[in-house]
């Protein structure tokens, strides 16, 4: 039987925790390949061109809509993000196993794409805690934060259109529950 070469999606609302998990997959599972978004966001302090994001203009990521290098993209919180389509291709047909930490719009873009896509959805443990986690996240201006926790309502009730939820009461129990995913999605 061949590879089931299948990409993994993991999304959920803003301030969820997902590049926390992101970031502690990149430290523990250097075999798993993250993909890196391009952004018109600009960087925040401790984030590195190419690492955490590609970074760059309107100009720059309307160049590469218009050419077709986006896999998906989306507006989120007056800045956009999308994932570069070639390196995830290359990846998949390598059998490496292959995850995409994007938005709600950019996963149901993936899903129409790529229907065979494994799409995760990371929920908080409560709406309460999401709250907490983004107003305390101390990086964002207030009015930023409020389209960021509107965002979030709208995401939570997303969830039922993922193939899975994981809970994010621990970053090692979701990169652990993570791996596992991944490990399957690449086996014979
Ligand atoms: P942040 O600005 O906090 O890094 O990210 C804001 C939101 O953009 C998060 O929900 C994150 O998952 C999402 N995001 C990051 N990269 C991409 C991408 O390539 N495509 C889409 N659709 N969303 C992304």
């Amino acid at each position: 039987m061949p590879p089931h070469r299948r990409l993994t999606v993991l999304s959920g609302p803003s301030g969820v925790g997902k590049s926390t998990v992101v970031a502690e997959l990149r430290r523990s599972h250097p075999a798993v390949w993250l993909s890196v978004s391009v952004t018109t966001r600009k960087p925040r302090p401790g984030e590195t061109h190419g690492v955490e994001y590609y970074f760059a203009d309107d100009a720059e990521f309307d160049r590469m809509i218009a050419s077709g290098e986006l896999l998906e993209w989306a507006e989120f919180a007056g800045n956009r993000y999308g994932t570069p389509r070639t390196p995830v291709l290359e990846r998949l047909a390598a059998g490496v196993p292959t995850l995409l930490e994007i938005d709600l719009q950019g996963a149901r873009q993936v899903r129409e794409s790529m229907p065979e896509a494994l799409l995760v959805f990371l929920a908080p443990p409560s709406w309460e805690e999401l709250e907490r986690r983004l107003r305390g996240r101390g990086t964002e201006p207030p009015d930023v934060i409020e389209r960021r926790l509107d965002a979030g309502r709208v995401e939570m009730a997303a969830e039922k259109e993922f193939d899975l939820t994981l809970v994010n009461t621990s970053v090692q129990d979701v990169c652990g529950r993570l791996i596992a995913l991944l490990a399957g999605t690449t086996e014979a």
